[in-house]
């Protein structure tokens, strides 16, 4: 059963383009099945998370990132009875518009984007991959997605302001998304953070007892376990102490929202649009223990000197192709040509890097700066 604060798939704003309803699947259900057979969604898995496969096969790509968090969101969207159908959706889409080589190839592209009085964000860059790049079908460009899923791409891990983005202004800014995809940004945190620390671990860049002494929330499950199996190997101690920690805060998501839902007298999806914050939250305490584990990886891991070596490659590739076809725009595809003719050049390049998986601009920074 639904709850009444939820999405109902018949009230959807709709499509675009009108399409007859499908004999098995409902609106939301065939969104999320568009994102699944979309060609972005396939570039997700040579597109790196935290680590490149110099490392192991075994570590997460952006691909397992998303179907990871399509798992936690399901799981949490369906405890607080809201619909599973769309949170899957919007957890399936939400890493689409990355580019190549995660964090520095995002930085990297927003700079050279910056130097020409513009900018890269990766959710608009997933809506234009949603409503133009992607092409399927003969009737119109794009997946012709629904109103809440292109609104979810939008609008679930931060606000834009309506007067800085007039072209958003269908996507109703000054209100709340959907808890459906407010969901999103936390069940992705809850995702990568456990993730991280597992593929930190793993990687021995992260080390047990630097990870205990570090973080008092995993020290908890890790003492417990230990008490429980003292003679099983470290690893296994790791992952049962691991899987305490990303269960605590996948509860304290369902329970401190479903806290929040009765102290606001929250009942229908238009209260949770008017609400003037989000109500899918962690609890203060488990709020505080998130951002450790946050602030955990970020001095320990990310900005390791172990892995500042492929951040610098990653931006210079991206700095000096984005350089490249800017001066050389005849050597882009000639679907980029005709884009050219519409769009602002800056924009046309970024456009094509952000879509191209790491190995790809690896090969196209070895043919047309190869020689530097
Ligand atoms: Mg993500």
């Amino acid at each position: 059963m639904l709850a009444g604060y939820a999405v109902h798939v018949e009230g959807s704003r709709g499509r675009r383009f009108p399409e007859p309803p499908h004999p098995y699947r409902n609106d939301f259900q065939r969104d999320r099945d568009r994102v699944i057979h979309a060609r972005a969604f396939r570039r997700l898995e040579d597109k790196t998370q935290v680590f490149t496969r110099r490392y192991s096969d075994h570590f997460r790509n952006r691909l397992t990132h998303t179907i990871e968090v399509a798992q936690i969101t399901r799981t949490v969207a369906a405890a607080l009875n809201l619909n599973v159908d769309l949170a899957e959706a919007l957890a399936l889409v939400h890493d689409l518009g990355h580019p190549p080589f995660g964090h520095a190839g995002e930085k990297a592209l927003d700079a050279a984007m910056r130097a020409h009085g513009l900018f890269f964000d990766h959710n608009l860059h997933a809506l234009r991959i949603v409503e133009d790049f992607e092409q399927r079908y003969a009737a119109f460009r794009g997946l012709n997605l629904t109103f809440e899923v292109r609104e979810g791409i939008i609008k679930h891990s931060c606000d834009y302001d309506p007067a800085k983005h007039p072209e958003l202004a269908e996507y109703l800014l000054e209100q709340r998304p959907p808890l459906e995809a407010q969901l999103i940004d936390l069940t992705d945190e809850i995702g990568y953070n456990t993730a991280d620390l597992d593929d930190g671990y793993e990687a021995h860049l992260l080390t047990l007892e630097q990870i205990r002494a570090g973080l008092p929330v995993f020290e908890r499950f890790f003492r417990e376990i230990e008490e429980t199996y003292p003679d099983v190997p470290d690893k296994l101690k790791f992952n049962e102490a691991l899987k305490g920690v990303f269960n605590r805060l996948a509860d304290d998501l369902i329970t401190n929202t479903q806290a929040r839902l009765r102290q606001t007298g929250i009942e229908t999806l238009t209260n949770i649009r008017l609400y003037p914050k989000r109500i899918a939250a962690l609890s203060p305490a488990v709020e505080a223990e998130r951002k450790q584990i946050k602030d955990f990886l970020y001095e320990n891991l990310y900005y390791s000197p172990s892995l500042a070596g492929e951040k610098d490659d990653a931006e210079r590739i991206v700095t000096e192709l984005f350089d490249f076809w800017m001066k050389n725009p005849a050597a882009l595809p000639h679907y980029y040509h005709e884009k050219a003719s519409q769009e602002s050049l800056p924009r046309v390049v970024c456009d094509y890097i952000a879509g191209m998986t790491d190995h790809f601009i690896a090969e196209q920074y070895e043919k047309y700066c190869g020689g530097n």
